[in-house]
């Protein structure tokens, strides 16, 4: 499988290429070539496998002349040995037609640990073959760190060094990175905010001498990889709803569209998903756009579910290269617009094509609320604030079908958001037991200024510890 860039002038790439890769060189991001579809009989022939030889052979396509059936059979069962459900993605249902498709039970209990626990182990595979070595630079506000802290613990190709804003993550999302004291993993406390450690990461990846003597990557939602590792779980949801004899929708608490993208793959395989829901917090760009075709940036305002606290969703550009019928220069031109003007010209004409599918959805902090007292009383069920606002949409927007049943992304566990939990409902959920002794667990964080010489030094002393 080849890939190609949206943008239309990056050399394209085989599946190693993209993983290593991360952002085209042209500032596009990468696509399969052609997606990879099966029939109607292949995919019921999928039916009722564990999850982690559905994912290996799900994703095999795309990795086809890098990987074999068997390396990811063997790299999806590590992957997903560590989860806390035999079914690693359970299906919840709670009411006649709306299903939480339970995302969290990797170690960082968000959804994120699906992609990146294979990730890292899909890094170190390639990079023991090659005998190179990486060294992992990014900033997080809360669970993406976390997760890419616990997909590279440990991994013999890899060190990682993660910023996060000093005393502006909660204390359960800081300790979950700096209580991992595995030897390749090191947390910086940066003295500054968010934007602040987003910056740090752009200069070190914008020195071209610093990036290439680190070997430096990124796991961030823009690596083809993580999409890739998201599609099996829609397919095992709508497979166990009936599929491919029956269609489903799908509601997606949504940042950087990755999720909802995977979703979009999985329907280009040739699953009959006949909605996709885009549900967001108050940061509405794209319930906008899928209103009204207005796509234009406002302020970031912060909400009780900070991982949706986006207004550009990075993998947008995805949908818009196929909405655009693959039309590379015509996309890299409606980007340009963008990123000069502050608003999206997406012709009418494609904008219509996608409201045939997709519809957005949003609430604001109250509704969210509301939405978390809602769950609970009429199905008994706890959802964090997240998923809460993927279940109420489902509610909102199903499709007028009665039969079509919704699936809703629960893309974190309840007992990572205490504070909004204990506000909708008065309780405190529990941490699961793997995480039972967060709190006691021994830290361990470097504290620095805001001062990118000091930033680089210590990720030079180490990175380089562990080359020597
Ligand atoms: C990252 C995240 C999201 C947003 O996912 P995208 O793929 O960026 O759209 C939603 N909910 C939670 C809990 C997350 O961690």
């Amino acid at each position: 499988m080849r890939y190609v860039s949206t943008r239309g002038r990056a050399q394209p790439r085989d599946f190693e290429g993209v993983l290593l890769a991360g952002l085209a060189e042209d500032g596009g991001l990468f696509v399969p070539e052609s997606w990879p579809v099966l029939d109607a009989a292949a995919w019921r022939a999928l039916r009722g496998l564990p999850y982690e030889e559905l994912a290996a052979r799900l994703i095999a396509p795309f990795a086809e002349g890098c990987l074999t059936l068997e390396e990811l059979r063997s790299l999806c069962r590590d992957a997903y040995r560590r989860f806390d459900h035999a079914a690693v993605v359970p299906l919840v249902q709670l009411d006649e037609r709306r299903f939480a498709l339970e995302l969290f039970h990797g170690p960082t209990l968000a959804f994120k640990d699906l992609a990146l626990q294979l990730l890292g182990r899909l890094f170190d595979h390639v990079l023991a073959r090659r005998g190179e070595r990486i060294t992992i630079i990014g900033a997080t506000s809360g669970d993406t760190g976390s997760a890419a802290i616990e997909a590279c613990r440990d991994r013999a190709a890899v060190d990682i060094v993660i910023l996060h804003p000093k005393g502006r993550t909660s204390a359960v999302q800081r300790r979950q990175m700096t209580t991992v004291l595995a030897e390749n993993v090191a947390n910086i406390a940066l003295e500054g905010s968010f934007d602040d450690c987003q910056d740090a990461v752009k200069a070190m990846f914008g020195d071209a001498a610093f990036r290439e003597e680190l070997h430096l990557a990124a796991v961030n939602s823009i690596n083809w990889a993580r999409i890739a590792a998201q599609i099996p779980y829609y397919a095992a949801a709508a497979l166990a709803l009936g599929a491919p004899d029956r269609p489903v929708a799908v509601a997606v608490p949504t940042g950087n569209f990755g999720n909802v993208l995977a979703a979009y793959g999985a329907m280009r395989m040739g699953l009959p998903i006949a909605r996709f829901i885009v549900a967001t917090n108050r940061n509405d760009i794209l319930a906008r756009f899928l209103a009204a075709n207005d796509m234009s940036i406002r302020p970031v305002e912060a909400s009780l579910s900070p991982s949706m606290d986006i207004q550009v969703s990075s993998n947008f550009e995805r949908l818009l290269f196929e909405l655009l019928e693959r039309d590379a220069e015509a996309t890299a031109a409606v980007m340009t617009a963008f990123r000069s003007s502050g608003r999206m010209p997406v012709p009418d004409s494609a904008w219509r094509r996608l409201r045939d599918r997709f519809l957005g959805f949003s609430l604001d902090d109250a509704g969210t609320l509301e939405a978390m007292r809602r769950i609970r009383q009429e199905s008994g069920y706890l959802s964090d604030p997240h998923s809460a606002i993927g279940i109420a949409a489902a509610a909102a927007l199903a499709p007028p079908e009665r039969a079509i049943p919704v699936v809703a992304a629960a893309t974190a566990h309840p007992a990572k958001f205490p504070e909004a939990v204990k506000a909708a409902l008065g309780e405190v959920p529990r941490l699961p037991p793997q995480l039972a002794d967060l709190f006691d667990r021994e830290e361990r964080c470097s504290v620095l200024p805001n001062d990118l010489a000091a930033i680089k030094a210590f990720v030079r002393a180490h990175a380089r510890r562990r080359a020597a």
